[in-house]
């Protein structure tokens, strides 16, 4: 079953037409088109059939591993990475007028949940399947209500100005066109409300640390170079997050600012920082101390209205 609500929020990601829901599939309503999207355990999968491209293929792929063996549990008082983001988002999330909050990327979507128990309608889009399925039985554990949408944030399957929170916490750097990513978020998000992102800066981290877990940055040059150091001599046997980028500020506000946003602010995002390659937490306590020091920001947040 697809629920009538959800229904009304999704458009064909190819033609953006409206769409049936018939013999427990979805139609695009445009003849012309004719594309058909399939429902797995209640979550559209509305992937358009033409190919991914690798750099979304890759992504999904080392997600999908990431999240199979993730826990269930919402433990917001150990969870560090969980209480920075969830606090942040708190901030801006539009509690006054309670729209929907729109999670792009949103894998088992925790933050939404904790934003569903305070009334907020919320919509989860991620790549991985097996994420959304598991999302969705913490929401059943929980007895929250979120609706999930398996889907491409480079076209993706919802009505315009839609949205009247999104937060993309680590999501847009995962695409080799970022611009289309962005554009999407703004085509759906309503009029006078806030994105919220957050993404890797190019800093003294990723150039150093980030460059063990894969990091392309998306600068003249070093990005051609490190796309040929990760994917050609390492065999992307590094790119631990999938393809990911990081930016310089001035980057990813020209990115935002060619997308359509008419306002946008951006600082340091400060949050716990997993650090996989090195076991030890006393080398751990020092890289996140260093962090804190303006060259080696690791990642920024955005905040853009429009
Ligand atoms: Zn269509």
């Amino acid at each position: 079953m697809l629920d009538s609500k959800l229904l009304k929020m999704l458009v064909c990601p190819v033609c953006r037409n409206g769409l049936d829901f018939k013999h427990g599939q979805l139609r695009c309503r445009n003849a012309a088109c004719g594309a058909t999207y399939t429902i797995n355990e209640d979550i559209p999968i509305m992937i358009p059939s033409h190919k991914l491209t690798s750099d979304l293929e890759l992504t999904w792929e080392r997600w999908e591993r990431s999240y199979s063996h993730a826990s269930l549990a919402v433990d917001l008082e150990h969870d560090r990475g969980l209480q920075d983001s969830n606090r942040f988002i708190r901030q801006y999330a539009n509690s006054r007028k309670k729209g929907i909050y729109f999670e792009a990327g949103c894998g088992l979507a925790k933050n939404a949940l904790l934003l569903a128990r305070d009334g907020f309608t919320v919509v989860g889009l991620d790549i991985c399947i097996g994420a959304l399925k598991k999302a969705k039985e913490i929401f059943q554990r929980e007895g929250q209500r979120g609706f999930f949408v398996c889907g491409d944030m480079n076209c993706m399957p919802f009505r315009d100005d839609l949205f009247g929170t999104i937060y993309a916490g680590g999501s847009i750097e995962h695409f080799s066109d970022t611009l289309s990513s962005v554009k999407e978020l703004h085509r759906v998000l309503a009029k006078n409300s806030i994105l919220i992102a957050t993404v890797p800066l190019v800093s003294l981290s990723t150039l150093t640390y980030g460059q063990l877990s894969g990091n392309i940055p998306d600068v003249p040059f070093l990005r051609q170079l490190a796309e040929f150091i990760q994917i050609r001599l390492f065999k992307k046997r590094l790119m631990i997050y999938g393809y990911e980028k990081s930016f310089t500020i001035r980057k990813i506000y020209n990115i935002f600012q060619k997308a359509g946003f008419s306002e946008i602010e951006y600082g340091p995002y400060h949050t716990h920082w997993e650090i996989k390659f090195f076991r030890n937490n006393y080398v751990k306590r020092i890289i996140r101390r260093i962090s804190r020091c303006r060259p080696f920001w690791p990642f920024i947040y955005i905040l853009a209205e429009k």
